[in-house]
């Protein structure tokens, strides 16, 4: 390597001293402010920026010996990264966090202030997009050569706040103080274009005439692996308008018309739609999948023909991963780039699409597989539809030369001449398949996709979900971390299979000692997010059980509050029995348009006013819901539980994420069988998690008998006199009808099951009631928590896609 490119930093941790001087610099010159006048605000850009410079060093070189080497590149594409907050990552990977403490404490400032001052990107909705960002972190922990690709939305997900117990949706502009991590590019830009029509030149050359063009502008952020060895990056597209202003109009006097494209081309990238789901504001939502599907498309290609060249080797040096179907429109781009604009055959083009692109399923709801009606699909992408029409020919000629029992309508990618079925765009285009949990792996190949795993029964894989150990132990756990590096070493954090080793501890005296000590001083913390968020008191050494996740049907948080109502009402009944001390605590955010969801979190809203005012209670129930749940809110809860709901109905939650990271963190699960929770309960055994409740097989047996849910509801006397206490508004006096929906959903339909699983789940909450009090023989099952579950590092996820998908060698 050329000595005199490598900055002299690489290799030699800073000091306290370089910290602190390179913060003074950073203040004064890049921030301009004098430091007699900074404040917290700017003491925490200077920090950011000073850390950034180290992982900027690390950055370069990696990307250096990558490019010299050749590797093979990986590249995800996802709508959502949910990265939340990058100081504390990268301090905690470059382990640099003894010399920024020092440092700081010279300067009088404290590192939890300056941390707390940044920004928390929330390109997300929820368990997709943080899975794409743990990804992130394992692909460099592993030193793949992989760039993350999605969009650099302006408004990240809605900030929620409560009023009067209602979830009020407010614009996120985590843009606005800056955003030290990243660097835009404006000379990386693509052109993207929509709409139009489409000419054949007679040469054989296919031109698309658009009627919009915006341009994709790249803005790169380095994500630090662990000790910094392998940087890679994310590369978020931002939309630009292609002419700046209409000079014309502008001179008129026409000042709004003149910005109108201006305005129009930067909507693409403006906001994040708030549901994972449901395709919304349809064009807008087609139109950001193309944008940032095509730019990382284009941006690829540029980088394979600058290193290699020839289009043949692209499956050889080149994996592409769809997260979801949101970028399956990558399956007719790659087709249209390699076709129209480098001039190979379709036959050809196909070929090699089929072995570069591959596509991760979510979902087996069929109704929450995107669709398009073709009437949109062709007015925005006109080309891609004759492709798509091409494909779905082309490949229906395949299998009915094959002549399998199939019906041929249910693989058709147009379905019904009037939609585009993108899940099934998605897989036909694909080497590979993969659900997230064995689980939802094996219903996808019996449910959604059966027709397509008997064409190609090798195409569907397993690749279980996990979650980054740094994050989300090593940084958000100080005293397990510490703890455990005293008791273990650290081996763990790299490879965090090895925290098996504190399971003989788990009987240890002294270990056990100091692992409740631990959850404890997370406890006090939490409790004291919860009075200065919600001003509600919680008593630390009450149970704090958790659900935190997006608020949905499935996810069954209406059980949980059925369940707190039960118990409310058991307590009133005998106050001076024996009771174990519960703190309830609520976090998630419903999608806006979803007017459930938001009773839902009224309703608790509401009960939990009333629990927490009533003195016959008192610190025996505790109800607390507290507002924006976000990953950094999530890093302050998970390591203060002490039980996790985990409790959608089974079949429904392809994997689940929090249910890992909250285990990990020595909370003990109550749950269904459903997505990762099977594979979590294999690994800590069954005396250390609670599972109830139906199975999916149980579950798809009712939805072919039948269900009577108002006959579940009047053979269980508890239930009912929870419903009727809801129905008769003791929880909202001011109103006695305000959850007549709810209500009515239960007893006339209850698609979700809720009524059906009550009675089992209320008593595994008892057991666990019971088990409490047994407090060290619980923290000893906390510890069997935490040591059992370091498959589901997301280290050993992305070593499986390297395996099974990309076939990528691992550092
Ligand atoms: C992990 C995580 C999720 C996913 O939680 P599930 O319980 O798996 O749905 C959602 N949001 C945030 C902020 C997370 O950190």
């Amino acid at each position: 390597m050329d000595t005199k490119t490598v900055p002299a930093t690489i290799g030699t941790p800073p000091t306290a001293d370089d910290i602190r001087e390179g913060m003074i610099k950073k203040l004064v010159y890049a921030v301009g402010k004098d430091p007699e006048h900074a404040t917290i605000q700017d003491w925490s850009t200077a920090l950011g920026l000073i850390v950034r410079d180290h992982v900027v060093d690390h950055w370069f070189r990696a990307t250096r010996e990558s490019y010299t080497r050749k590797d093979k590149r990986v590249y995800y594409l996802s709508m959502e990264f949910l990265i939340g907050r990058l100081f504390n990552d990268a301090i905690a990977n470059l382990q640099i966090e003894p010399a920024v403490v020092e440092a700081l404490s010279t300067l009088g400032l404290n590192l939890k202030d300056l941390l707390g001052q940044e920004s928390d990107a929330a390109l997300g909705n929820g368990g997709l997009g943080r899975l794409a960002a743990c990804f992130l972190d394992s692909m460099s922990r592993l030193a793949i050569p992989a760039y993350g690709y999605g969009i650099r939305y302006e408004h990240g997900l809605f900030r929620q706040r409560f009023h009067d117990g209602w979830q009020i949706e407010e614009a996120e502009d985590w843009l606005v103080s800056g955003h030290v991590w990243e660097f835009e590019r404006p000379e990386v830009r693509y052109t993207i274009k929509f709409g139009g029509h489409i000419s054949f030149d007679g040469q054989g050359k296919t031109n698309w005439h658009a009627d919009e063009t915006v341009f994709a502008v790249a803005y790169d952020t380095p994500i630090t692996g662990w000790t910094g060895a392998h940087v890679n990056t994310l590369r978020l597209w931002s939309s630009k308008p292609t002419e700046i202003l209409d000079l014309r109009r502008f001179n008129s006097g026409d000042y709004l018309n003149a910005a109108e494209k201006l305005i129009r081309a930067e909507t693409i990238s403006r906001v994040l739609y708030p549901d994972d789901t449901t395709p919304e504001g349809k064009e807008l939502r087609l139109k950001q999948e193309f944008f940032f599907t095509s730019a990382s498309l284009q941006d690829l290609l540029r980088r394979f023909m600058m290193e290699h060249g020839d289009l043949k080797r692209l499956p050889e040096c080149v994996s592409i991963q769809m997260n979801d179907t949101h970028p399956a429109i990558a399956v007719a781009e790659l087709m249209r780039l390699l076709a129209d604009e480098h001039r190979l055959p379709f036959v050809e083009a196909f070929e090699i699409v089929r072995k570069t692109l591959s596509y991760t399923n979510h979902t087996l709801l069929p109704e929450a597989l995107e669709r398009w009606h073709v009437g949109l699909f062709r007015k925005v992408l006109p080309r891609h539809m004759q492709i798509i029409e091409w494909i779905d020919y082309h490949h229906l000629a395949e299998v009915q030369a094959r002549n399998l029992p199939i019906a041929l309508e249910d693989i058709r990618i147009i379905g019904h001449g009037s939609e585009i079925r993108m899940g099934n765009l998605a897989f036909i285009g694909s080497k590979r398949v993969n659900g997230v949990s064995a689980l939802h792996t094996e219903l996808m190949k019996q449910t959604v996709f059966a027709d397509f795993h008997r064409i190609y029964p090798d195409r569907i894989v397993n690749q279980t979900n996990g979650i980054t150990p740094r994050r989300w132990l090593y940084e958000c756990n100080p005293p397990l971390r510490k703890l455990l590096i005293d008791a273990i070493g650290t081996g763990w954090i790299a490879d965090l299979e090895k925290i098996e080793a504190a399971a003989p501890l788990a009987t240890d005296a002294s270990f056990k000692e100091r692992y409740a000590a631990a959850k404890r001083e997370n406890k006090v913390r939490l409790a004291g997010e919860i009075l200065r968020r919600t001003g509600i008191k919680v008593d630390p050494s009450a149970m704090f059980d958790v659900q935190i996740k997006r608020i949905h049907e499935y996810k069954r948080q209406l059980l949980n509050i059925l369940e707190t109502i039960a118990l409310y009402h058991a307590i009133r009944r005998m106050p001076d029995a024996e009771w174990t001390p519960r703190v309830k605590i609520f976090g998630g955010k419903a999608a806006p348009g979803y007017h459930v969801a938001k009773q839902i979190i009224k309703l608790a809203n509401d009960v939990a006013k009333l629990v927490n005012s009533d003195p016959l209670i008192g610190d025996k129930l505790k109800v607390a819901f507290l507002p924006n749940y976000n990953v950094s809110l999530a890093e302050v809860i998970i390591p203060a539980a002490d039980l996790s709901e985990q409790i959608s109905t089974a079949g429904m939650e392809a994997s689940g994420t929090g249910n890992m990271k909250l285990a990990l963190n020595g909370a003990l699960t109550i749950g269904t069988l459903d997505g990762a929770n099977v594979e979590i309960g294999e690994r800590v055994g069954p005396d250390n998690i609670y599972i109830f409740g139906l199975t999916s097989d149980d579950v798809a047996q009712i939805r072919i008998d039948g269900y009577d849910p108002r006959a579940t509801i009047e053979g269980d006397p508890v239930l009912t006199e929870v419903l009727r206490s809801i129905a008769e508004g003791d929880f909202s006096p001011d109103e006695p009808g305000r959850f007549h929906d709810l209500t009515n959903i239960l007893y006339n339909g209850d698609y979700f099951l809720v009524s059906a699983d009550f009675q089992s789940y209320f008593q595994r909450q008892r057991d666990a009631d019971h088990d409490f009090r047994d407090t060290s023989r619980w923290t000893e099952r906390a510890i069997l928590n935490t040591a059992n579950v370091g498959w589901f590092s997301s280290d050993r996820t992305i070593r499986g896609y390297a395996r099974d998908i990309w076939k990528v060698p691992v550092g």
